[in-house]
């Protein structure tokens, strides 16, 4: 787990008192999803949650005092990858169910807002269900925002592969930038796509039911070993700056 030094609320470093102290200016909660999923040769199980956790973090830090950070959900739905060994999944049913217990309990604190930042695709059809239930069964405002997401203009500008995706050059940059620590700098390799899948992506956005070994020989997409620190900062520093923006108006609006 990150520590932090810098003034933010962050759940797993307070005790009940402080954040009872914090209640009283915060109006958002953000949680990180991840994941803990291979990501080829070139990077941990931690790479999702590590981005998102990371990320979350420095946004707790530019909205400071109205947000509350709290620990990241480090399990998601990696079903696609539990061929590759070490891959741990939730079904999306479980995974559904364990965030809406997590809203539950911020709503019974008074937290009438709250913001999932999302590190892993995987989580993304469960976490638009999840944003609509806590709306029509907690009656709470909640969103989900993936921070790669919101940069993919500076992503095509600046990336060299022509498939991104995972464990790839946009997301190993990403990592050497907030969380270097998950990247194995020693083992990175270009992903093997097989040619017929690659083909098909091109022509028609279908989406078939594959493991991710039907997708990929080595777990990779893209080219990692061109990932740089550069590229990840200016990726994540305006990824940070959009959604600083974006929930600082979404905690001042009551209708969105
Ligand atoms: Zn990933």
């Amino acid at each position: 787990m990150s520590q932090t030094n810098d003034r933010g609320f962050y759940l797993f470093d307070m005790s009940w008192p402080e954040v009872q102290e914090a209640l009283k200016t915060v109006k958002v909660a953000l949680v990180p999803t991840g994941s803990t999923e291979q990501h080829g040769p070139n990077g941990t199980f931690e790479v999702d949650t590590a981005r998102a956790r990371e990320i979350a973090i420095r946004l707790g830090k530019r909205l400071y005092p109205h947000a509350l950070v709290t620990p990241p959900v480090q399990f998601g739905v990696s079903g696609h990858h539990i061929r590759f060994p070490g891959t741990i999944t939730l079904r999306p049913n479980t995974f559904i169910e364990v965030l809406m217990d997590i809203a539950w309990s911020l709503s019974q604190h008074g937290i009438r807002k709250l913001v999932f930042i999302n590190g892993h695709g995987g989580n993304r059809p469960s976490l638009s269900i999840v944003v609509n239930r806590i709306k029509y069964e907690l009656g709470i405002d909640a969103a989900w925002v993936s921070p790669t997401s919101v940069v993919q203009d500076i992503i095509e500008q600046h990336v060299e592969s022509p498939i991104i995706g995972h464990a790839c050059e946009s997301e190993m940059s990403q990592c050497l930038y907030l969380w270097p620590q998950c990247v194995k700098q020693d083992a990175l390799e270009k992903g093997t796509i097989y040619p017929h899948v690659y083909e098909t992506w091109r022509r028609l956005p279908v989406e078939h039911g594959r493991y991710w070994d039907e997708i990929t020989q080595n777990g990779a997409l893209g080219d990692a070993t061109k990932a740089s620190y550069e590229f990840g900062k200016i990726a994540v520093e305006t990824a940070l700056d959009r959604l600083t923006e974006y929930i600082r108006e979404f905690i001042i609006k009551d209708k969105d």
